[in-house]
């Protein structure tokens, strides 16, 4: 093989409207896809059953057959980033390298390291904006600093989405940051190869999940009437796209495309998720910190047989249970009941987010750090936008207004209602009381 460019893919596992991909398929020759079965993330996962390990091993699987059908192929390894890529700049005769950007502290040190070999070895080291629609700075106030409160955030971000408009080859008006990247019109620049060596879940110390995913398609009436249904966990209301979006198997411009056309309560979720991914690039310190500094001095009580008790969703509060339970056993949870059981977590009982926040990264399909951390630190005060610690969810009201009919409930705690469900792991108005006092007492204690 000569000189061959390489397309590095991590968050990124598609081939179409892939801004980082596109620029190396029309700007250079020789363009071969790269994955790396990254071993600093991948050694501390506990579960060898991860779900995630899984999805991402078929969407690679799936990219690899399409270019393979093209005559192309894909380059996986499995190990370190650090150890890999000097195996690569050995093997191959490296014109460039071209990726998306990921806001992570890991990714970005990462991809510093190895910009740094890149650039030893005289390899250039391409860089592109795909996961988000504003990036870090894009949408910032007058004073040019970030946001921190979501709705004048979302104001600013519509208004610069509608501030640049182009026409289509059909015709057709659109933003342009959302105009679809037309890769295919490029697919001859992929490298032409035999089929390269694939890595199986197995020879990785993994094994096929149980658990099925969500599809990549969406109903468009389930969008249009998004902000009718989204709240109800019993209903199939809310696109279960989190999965796609978060290892990008579909493109977040043309979902906001649609969300644009088609409910504007759905395109505020995508929002918020642009929002907490600025939130994390320009305030690293949420990652491990509360965002607002104060709020690490309450003494959370951190009582361990209560944690397992929520992890479990044993603890006598259904709504909570029921989403515990929908999250174990699914890797997925309803928004609604993401939110009433990390506020249980943190106000009823006490239990720092922290832990919470690391349960749900084991467990939810679509972790990512920025949205679980701003969901988190939302839930428990400390956050962007939180709502002022003495609104506390109360799980009754929630359950009276989002489950009715507790079909929710019933679907996932069959026991409910019979003497073998758990008496509620601690009264309602009392924990309130408690939430209250200690949060008082370590707001005000400077
Ligand atoms: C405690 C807590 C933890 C959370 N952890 C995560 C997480 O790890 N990963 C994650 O993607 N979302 C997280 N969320 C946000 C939200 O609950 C999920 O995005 C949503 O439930 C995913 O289901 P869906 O795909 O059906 O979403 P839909 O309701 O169909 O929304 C579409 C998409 O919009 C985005 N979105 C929706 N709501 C939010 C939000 N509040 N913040 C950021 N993005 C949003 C997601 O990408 C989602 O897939 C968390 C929320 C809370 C309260």
């Amino acid at each position: 093989m000569g000189k061959l460019t390489i397309f590095w893919h991590r968050r990124d596992l598609r081939l179409h409207d892939n801004a980082g991909l596109y620029r190396a398929l029309k700007n250079q020759k020789d363009v071969l896809p790269l994955f790396i079965f990254d071993r600093n993330i991948l050694d501390d996962l506990d579960d060898k059953k991860d779900a995630r390990v899984s999805f991402i091993h078929q969407h690679v699987n799936a990219i690899k057959e399409e270019l393979e059908e093209m005559g192309s192929s894909m380059i996986v390894r499995y190990g370190k980033p650090e150890a890999i890529w000097p195996q690569l700049i050995e093997e191959y005769d490296i014109e460039a390298v071209y990726t998306n950007r990921d806001y992570e502290a890991y990714a970005k040190k990462r991809d510093g390291e190895i910009a740094k070999l890149l650039q030893k070895a005289d390899i250039p080291f391409h860089t592109f904006k795909d996961h988000v629609i504003f990036e870090e700075r894009e949408v910032v106030k007058k004073d040019g600093e970030p946001y921190t409160v979501f709705t004048p955030y979302s104001r600013v971000w519509k208004a610069k989405l509608d501030s640049r408009m182009s026409m289509t080859e059909e015709g057709v008006e659109i933003s342009y940051y959302l105009e679809p990247y037309p890769n295919d019109k490029y697919f001859e620049a992929f490298a032409k190869t035999d089929a390269l060596p694939n890595i199986s879940l197995q020879e990785m110390g993994f094994e096929e999940t149980d658990i099925s995913f969500p599809e990549e398609a969406v109903r468009r009436g389930l969008i249009k009437n998004y902000d009718k249904t989204r709240n109800f966990p019993a209903i199939n209301g809310t696109s279960r796209l989190g999965v796609h979006f978060r290892f990008g198997t579909i493109s977040i411009r043309q979902k906001a495309l649609s969300a644009r056309a088609l409910n504007e309560t759905y395109l505020n979720e995508l929002i918020w998720r642009d929002f907490y991914s600025m939130i994390l690039t320009n305030f690293p310190h949420v990652d491990g910190n509360a965002f607002r500094a104060k709020y690490d001095r309450i003494e959370w009580r951190n009582n361990e047989v209560e944690f397992e008790k929520w992890c479990q969703g044993k603890t006598g509060y259904p709504i909570v249970d029921a989403g515990m339970r929908e999250l174990n056993a699914t890797g997925y949870m309803h928004n609604r009941v993401r939110m009433i059981t990390a506020s249980f977590l943190t106000k009823h009982l006490l239990i720092d987010w922290r832990w919470g926040e690391a349960y749900f990264a084991k467990k939810l399909l679509d972790f990512d750090l920025a949205s679980n951390n701003g969901g988190w630190q939302w839930a428990a005060g400390s956050g962007t936008d939180a709502a002022p610690y003495f609104r506390i969810f109360n799980p009754y009201s929630q359950q009276q207004k989002f489950d009715k009919e507790m079909e929710y409930v019933r679907q996932w705690v069959p026991e409910y209602g019979t003497p073998t469900y758990p008496k509620p792991i601690v009264d309602h108005k009392e924990a309130r009381e408690r939430c209250l006092a200690t949060y008082k007492a370590g707001l005000d204690n400077n």
